[in-house]
């Protein structure tokens, strides 16, 4: 049996139209779009298209007929005020082949707003509370432009505020419990696994047969600070996402199993914090080209003390010699940039700190100090532990942040492969100089 059904009905599909001349011309950033569109996933709904159009009413108007010739919701915000360049309203009723009415109720209720804060009410204010004919109006519950209903062919147009406030409040009092009711008892559960060490590209063909476009569960990836992110999204009943859901995690996790460290919000410092706990075991750090970094992520999960007590940030030779015994001869011979340096500095703080385990880095971040033999991103990483010593060089790509970053989280991948049984050989080859291609 196959664990990718193609959608036995249509899904629905929406459009974003955002109003503006502020966003067309880069003032503002257009946040309406992205916040209404994560919120539609979460109902199942996907957004086909974001639009943005400036305050123009022909253009608004043109937008509106092209974007409700094409999908079966449209969201509108923005231009629902009372100034002159607001003109979503008359657009509305053009597209729609109305001249705009008063809306009685919404007047009563406009007034009855004036009145409570003890403002006059403007001539302009009155405009607010015009729809076209066979549109309906929104209540506004924090500030005055009320929200427009209507269809046009088959797609049920919503009209909201540009502010982000009176737009998320209409959204959640009147449209999300509307959608809701249409797309039944739909869900959207989403998934995400995590990985590090493999890169975007190979995750993607690994796990190929299961990113078909348009499957239910559909299956993707994002990259964000060289972690590549499997996400899985499963549309259905709430028990069927949940088998669904499952089942996709197992079959992505193996073939990926090595490099997932956690799933949903977890960190690769979590999943080691998780580790060492478990198994009662701590660490230390020594560290050089990361400056502390690596410490700075095992101390930040609440209860660290259990696992971490000290670590060294031994930059100049000098220092790695006096504080955490390197031979003076090592680091003559080999340079601080070697294997063998870094895995006498892991072994020395082991040594120093009493502890299970010491993961030690020494590279070269950057820009400068790069040679033919030793480019800069080369980064040589050791872990010390009770039976011995493991070191690899790695290179990264990127500057100097990046690559101080990648060391840091390739270290504690390391830790969190040790603790796991994960054979280093098969991940990487000793005799390999490489790291993950993002
Ligand atoms: P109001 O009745 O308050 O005037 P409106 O519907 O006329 O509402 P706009 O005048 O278009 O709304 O926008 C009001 C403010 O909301 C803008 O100054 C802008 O800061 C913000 N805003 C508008 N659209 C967006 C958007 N798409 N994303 C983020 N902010 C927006
Ligand atoms: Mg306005």
């Amino acid at each position: 049996m196959s664990t990718i059904n193609p959608l036995s009905e249509k899904t629905m599909q929406a459009i974003v139209l955002s109003i503006g001349d502020e966003l067309v011309s880069g003032q503002t950033v257009n946040t309406n779009a992205t916040w209404l569109s994560a919120q539609l996933s979460q109902l199942g709904i996907t957004t086909a298209a974001h639009v943005t159009v400036g305050d123009d009413l022909p253009a608004i108007t043109h937008a509106i007929q092209r974007a409700a010739a094409e999908t079966d919701l449209l969201l509108i915000s923005g231009g629902l005020g009372p100034t002159d360049d607001d003109l979503t309203r008359q657009a509305l009723a053009a597209a729609l082949g109305d001249k705009l009415i008063v809306d009685e109720a919404a007047l009563a209720a406009l007034t009855a707003w004036f009145a409570k804060i003890q403002r006059p009410m403007s001539g302009s204010n009155h405009a607010q509370a015009m729809r076209p004919p066979s549109a309906t109006c929104l209540p506004n519950a924090h500030g005055t432009a009320p929200g427009l209903k209507a269809t046009l062919g088959k797609a049920q147009i919503y009209v909201v505020p540009g502010v982000p406030r009176e737009m998320k409040g209409m959204w959640r009092d009147a449209i999300a419990p509307a959608i809701k009711t249409a797309a039944g008892d739909q869900v959207v559960r989403i998934a995400k696994l995590s990985t590090f060490g493999m890169g975007e590209s190979l995750v993607g063909e690994k796990i190929k047969d299961l990113m078909v476009r348009g499957a239910n569960p559909a299956v993707g990836t994002t990259v964000h600070d060289g972690i590549v992110s499997v996400r899985i999204y499963a549309r259905g009943s709430a028990a069927q996402t949940e088998a669904m859901v499952a089942q996709t995690i197992a079959r992505v996790t193996e073939r990926l199993s090595p490099v997932i460290f956690g799933q949903d919000d977890e960190t690769i410092e979590g999943a080691v914090a998780k580790l060492l706990l478990a198994r009662g075991l701590s660490v230390t750090t020594a560290e050089s080209c990361t400056g502390g970094l690596v410490a700075q992520l095992l101390t930040a999960t609440p209860g660290s003390s259990a696992y971490f007590s000290a670590g060294w940030v031994t930059y100049a030779n000098d220092a790695k010699e006096q504080f955490i015994g390197v031979p003076h001869e090592l680091l003559e011979k080999h340079g601080a940039v070697s294997a063998p340096v870094a895995s006498a500095m892991a072994e020395g703080a082991r040594q120093r700190a009493k502890s299970d385990l010491a993961v030690a880095l020494t590279g070269i971040a950057g820009p400068s100090g790069g040679t033919a033999e030793k480019p800069v991103g080369l980064v040589y990483i050791a872990l010390a532990h009770a039976q011995g010593t493991i070191a690899r060089g790695i290179v990264f790509p990127g500057e100097r942040d990046q690559i101080r970053l990648r060391a840091a989280q390739m270290a504690l991948s390391i830790i969190r492969w040790f603790l796991t049984d994960e054979n280093l050989d098969k991940i990487f080859p000793p005799e390999v100089l490489n790291g993950p291609t993002r």
